[in-house]
């Protein structure tokens, strides 16, 4: 037997080694599931399967990265060919190649969230409706929901249930802002998220022959995490896999927790309806945690009346038992957890890196953060503002992005008259009016001003005429330049950086460091291409990464900070010491959550999730009193906490007295003076590439272009390593590579310009780079 699969016990072997045919893993927290579906591609590849003909979907886009690295590991380069990612992910790359069928150019954006909410909050404001009732937050929801349960337009004006519904909630409208928003999105050859997935499946439904290609293609698919699909996600790994049926899907029916947003528990109920001869396999040993972990948790999930009765155990030590701390405010509780990681730090050697803070709500972080700070404990937040989403990031992609597609709305309109070039509001509405009118994009129309007739003078269309001439000049650049040197050239000539600069403000340098961080990321993509023999269209791929990056995604793995996230970001991950905090009533479970028992249920699989992603240590804390909505509001326990065996469980005790003993810690850092005290550091960014590809971003200055290489697409400036190849380079030696480190040539081939050597790297795996532009050294 190969010896990775020793790294299985027989439960985990067996689905792993079951080659064809449909199966379902379904098992507790920690017991290996991701682990199987890990070793069952590498094992699918060892008994030929062709790579290029596995479809794997994951949570997260890291996690896809963390796996495939893992199977270069046991399988080598092959890995590389591998499509592996979410389905969002996934999905975009397809419709890039066949979202013609549909009517989409191969370019086309992909509206995030807040592209999407500023859209329908501007329909819901042409079309004169009351915004306190035709809330965009609640109607971008209602619609997105239609979206994954497969109700377009069409089929919502066919379903009198559901109109009746939304006029039942007094938003008569809703199929109107519904049909607009639809409308407006394929105009600017734009898709939301839920797009991604609705249009992929209307492109299997309509195209069968599309269809067939992808089911051939895609032969073995494999998907973790299946408890928490959509209804359209579920229709498409259906889809899929309807003809050769080698289907293998692993979840936790304990750990479904999204169900608000559309998850659909039901897929991995009726999975053995759905498919032949079903081969239903269970795993009970977990591997992740102590016994007390695994004990509390059990007792914990035992409280919910809907669930498939599971066994999960482990022969891992007894440990601590899970310790319960109480403190008086949420600043105290926030004093506590940093105390307590310095102190554990201290005693026990451990790393920042090895805890994490769970959450129930985003707004919890504050405090935590304060007394993490004060302590000078480095940490990070995930899943906040992501750095996407920062407003300068958002201004320089919005350039990037209209370049590339001129149609798209969002991003025109973000920067028509950004930095300000004396172009109002009531022009763009006028624009807005006649691109109606024509039927064409405001681009078309700013583009043929004077062959329309509109309502604005001479001056102010001169205005526009600069804006057009502005973006066709990039857009002629784009062809020849690559997207660094472009976006670069972007952020300078149209004024941005100036006005970044302009106030010299702390927020208006951090702003200015963030562009920097982004041209970094830039210019690191671009290379990685370069070098890469099978790159493609670096700015449009970019700009798929960075609309579909999570703050998850942009974590590099090797700093060392502790982790701050909500339990829903938690999900599958593992630390050594978990902290669950805000344990009260009315927080976790959540006020909106206790309607129904469903809705309860949901929120103890919160629970559940969160407490089994300690390995050896989880700590639960809550407060008495709370600053909530401003004010400070008195709080109970959570049920949670009572519902948990006491075998399990150590009660600290309170330690009211520190707020009144000055000798204490918490009151000492209270009183740290604030010039001692450090701010975290930005965040580091990395950007999704090729496989395995470990990234150093180098930090240089926008001012100072001097230091950076010349990398062109046209380029004959890097010619450099033409000698070297000439020289010495030859099968077997030994090279090192400026990011990827040290390695050995394996091969060698093609002729001139084309040169190519296949170099295995000790830190990632096997790559094949271009010497043309490949930063090598023969050591
Ligand atoms: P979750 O439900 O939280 O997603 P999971 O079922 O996917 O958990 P994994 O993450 O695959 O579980 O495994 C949990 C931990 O146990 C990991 O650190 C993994 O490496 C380890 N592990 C799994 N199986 C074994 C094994 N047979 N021997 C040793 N360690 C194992
Ligand atoms: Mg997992």
């Amino acid at each position: 037997m190969e010896k990775y699969l020793s790294q299985l016990n027989e439960a985990q072997l067996a689905p792993t080694i079951q080659k064809d045919g449909p199966m379902i893993v379904i098992a507790g927290a920690g017991s290996g599931k991701t682990r199987v579906l890990t070793y069952r591609i590498a094992y699918l590849m060892n008994q030929g399967v062709d790579s290029f003909n596995i479809l794997a979907l994951t949570f997260t886009n890291k996690a896809a990265r963390e796996m495939k690295e893992r199977i270069a590991d046991i399988v080598g380069n092959e890995a590389k060919n591998l499509w592996m990612g979410t389905f969002h992910s996934v999905f975009a790359k397809i419709l890039r190649f066949e979202g013609h069928h549909l009517g989409f150019p191969s370019n086309f954006t992909i509206y995030d969230t807040q592209d999407s909410q500023r859209l329908m909050g501007s329909i819901i404001k042409e079309m004169n409706l009351d915004k306190d009732v035709y809330k965009t937050k609640q109607i971008y929801s209602r619609i997105s929901s239609y979206k994954n349960n497969l109700i377009t337009v069409k089929a919502y004006f066919k379903n009198p249930e559901l109109m009746e519904a939304d006029l039942m909630a007094r938003r008569p409208k809703i199929g109107e802002i519904y049909k607009e928003y639809v409308d407006r999105c394929f105009k600017a050859g734009a898709m939301d998220f839920d797009d991604l997935l609705l249009r992929t499946n209307e492109l299997l439904t309509r195209f069968p022959n599309v269809l067939a290609q992808y089911q051939d293609k895609f032969r073995y698919i494999l998907v973790d995490e299946y408890q928490d699909t959509n209804h359209s996600q579920y229709l498409i790994v259906r889809a899929l896999a309807d003809r050769f049926q080698n289907i293998c899907v692993v979840g936790d029916d304990a750990q479904s927790i999204y169900a608000f947003r559309g998850a659909n528990i039901n897929n991995i109920l009726n999975f053995q309806k759905d498919y032949q001869d079903v081969q239903m396999y269970r795993l009970e040993q977990n591997y992740r945690s102590t016994k007390n972990i695994v004990g509390a948790a059990n007792s914990v999930i035992e409280h919910n009346k809907t669930k498939l009765d599971k066994v999960v155990w482990t022969a891992n030590d007894e440990g601590e038992k899970v310790k319960i701390h109480r403190s008086l405010t949420d600043g105290d509780e926030g004093r506590y957890v940093a105390g307590t990681i310095w102190d554990e730090k201290m005693n026990k050697q451990q790393h920042n890196s090895d805890f994490a803070v769970l959450y129930r709500t985003n707004a919890q972080s504050r405090s935590i953060e304060d007394a993490l700070r004060k302590r000078d404990i480095p940490y990070q937040i995930y899943g906040g503002l992501s750095f996407y989403q920062r407003k300068e990031i958002k201004d320089v992609t919005a350039y990037l992005r209209l370049i590339l597609n001129p149609a798209d709305e969002e991003a025109l309109k973000r920067i028509i008259n950004y930095p300000a070039r004396g172009i109002g509001q009531t022009t763009i509405d006028r624009l807005m009016v006649a691109a109606n009118k024509y039927g064409k994009t405001i681009f078309e129309i700013l583009q043929n001003l004077d062959k329309v007739s509109i309502n604005i003078n001479n001056g102010t269309k001169n205005k526009l005429r600069d804006f057009v001439t502005l973006i066709e000049s990039y857009q002629v650049m784009n062809k020849t330049a690559n997207a660094f040197d472009l976006a670069e050239h972007v952020t300078k000539s149209s004024g941005l950086i100036r006005e970044f600069n302009k106030d010299g403000t702390p927020e208006g340098i951090t702003r200015l460091d963030n562009v920097q961080e982004l041209l970094n990321g830039i210019k690191d993509f671009v290379e990685g291409q370069m070098e890469l023999a099978d790159a493609g269209d670096s700015l449009a791929e970019f700009l798929e990464d960075v609309a579909l990056a999570t703050d998850l995604d942009s974590d590099k793995g090797d700093a060392d900070h502790v982790a701050l996230m909500t339990i829903h970001l938690a999900k599958g991950l593992e630390f050594n010491n978990v902290f669950i905090v805000g344990l009260e009533e009315d927080l976790f479970p959540s006020a909106m959550s206790m309607n129904t028992r469903s809705e309860l249920e949901e929120e103890r699989r919160l629970f559940y999730v969160a407490l089994t992603r300690a390995e050896k240590q989880a700590y639960l804390t809550y407060a008495l009193s709370r600053y909530r909505w401003g004010k400070l509001v008195d709080s109970e326990p959570s049920r949670f906490i009572e519902e948990i065996d006491d075998a399990f469980v150590e009660n600290l005790t309170p330690k009211d007295e520190r707020r009144i003993n000055p000798m204490l810690s918490s009151d000492i850092f209270g009183d740290v003076e604030p010039n001692k005290i450090r701010f975290k550091k930005p965040k580091e960014l990395t950007f999704k590439k090729k496989v395995g590809t470990k990234k150093e971003p180098e930090k240089f200055k926008i001012s100072t272009p001097k230091n950076l290489k010349p990398v062109s697409k046209t380029s004959s400036a890097t010619n450099e390593n033409t000698n070297l190849f000439d020289g010495e380079l030859r099968v077997g030696s030994i090279v090192k590579h400026m990011r990827f480190g040290k390695g050995e040539v394996l091969k060698i081939e093609g002729a001139g310009a084309d040169v190519k050597a296949e170099i295995k790297f000790a830190t990632g795996g096997v790559k094949k780079l271009l010497l043309r532009f490949a930063k090598l050294e023969v050591v």
